[in-house]
């Protein structure tokens, strides 16, 4: 059974649970190893959002100023490095990044990645672009803000962000590729054919995504569903088990099931962290 987990928070982003509890937790499993992926959410026009009042009270997630979040995560790399030494695991120190391909946000994003020193880095995306220019975001408990059409927009928007992301090198892998179900017509067989293409980008790039047990905790569907599992595997496309843990119990949540899971799909394509 995979005996890491390289998608993780803590209460440094939205965790419920201290580096150091979480790092003691994984040790307890036996792991040998941990990733830790706090959120790096950074967008320059971020207050300019429909949504900024919601974000506005997570002043240490949502961020505007690459030099102020570049502070924020060097200080908690830094904390992470001093107890790395205290525990017999091997610590990798990430982010999981919403990626926002507006002009001038990937060399900004290079820049801080280098400074940080960062092992790894998996991009999530959470938020509805509403242009083609991605210069203004809509978190999806707003989406009701707008009309049926802009959301069908929105979600084919995303899918391709999704390509992009992977497209860029940047990540070393894509996570929840069907994070936007949480919308009720992301499930329309209008977006089938855009998720085939997402599917079909990864296998012929060689792009990992993660098969993530939060799913099941949230509503007892794994990311991706099935269908689109099955297509990953069937397109042979890497995959790693995630928790997307947030709190120490949900470290290594059903990886059991998840593990027979691929075996059912016969998945032998499998991700592991490797040095660079
Ligand atoms: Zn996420
Ligand atoms: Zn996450």
């Amino acid at each position: 059974m995979q005996q890491f987990s390289f998608h993780t928070h803590t209460i440094f982003s939205d965790g419920k649970n201290s580096a150091e509890e979480m790092l003691n937790q994984a040790v307890k499993l036996g792991w040998s190893e941990i990733g830790i992926s706090d959120h790096l959410i950074i967008h320059e026009n971020i207050t300019a959002s429909p949504s900024w009042c919601r974000w506005q009270k997570e002043p240490h997630i949502f961020w505007n100023n690459f030099e102020k979040i570049y502070d924020y995560f060097a200080r908690n790399c830094e904390y992470i490095r001093k107890i790395s030494d205290n525990y017999p695991l091997k610590i990798r120190l990430g982010a999981e990044v919403d990626f926002f391909p507006y002009g001038g946000w990937i060399e900004k994003f290079i820049k801080i990645r280098e400074r940080l020193e960062l092992d790894y880095c998996i991009s999530g995306n959470h938020y509805l672009i509403l242009d083609d220019q991605y210069h203004n975001l809509l978190d999806i408990k707003d989406v009701d803000k707008i009309d049926s059409n802009q959301q069908v927009k929105a979600i084919r928007r995303h899918l391709k962000t999704l390509c992009l992301a992977a497209q860029s090198g940047l990540f070393e892998f894509i996570a929840h590729i069907d994070y936007m179900r949480k919308i009720d017509i992301f499930t329309d067989p209008q977006f089938d054919e855009d998720k085939k293409e997402v599917i079909e980008f990864f296998a012929h790039n060689d792009i990992t995504t993660e098969i993530s047990t939060k799913g099941l905790r949230k509503n007892g569907v794994f990311y991706p569903c099935l269908p689109m599992l099955k297509q990953l595997v069937d397109n042979r496309v890497k995959l790693v088990i995630s928790d997307d843990a947030h709190r120490v119990e949900e470290l290594g949540y059903q990886f059991d099931y998840a593990e027979k899971t691929l075996q059912e799909l016969n998945c032998v394509n499998r991700w592991s962290f490797v040095d660079k």
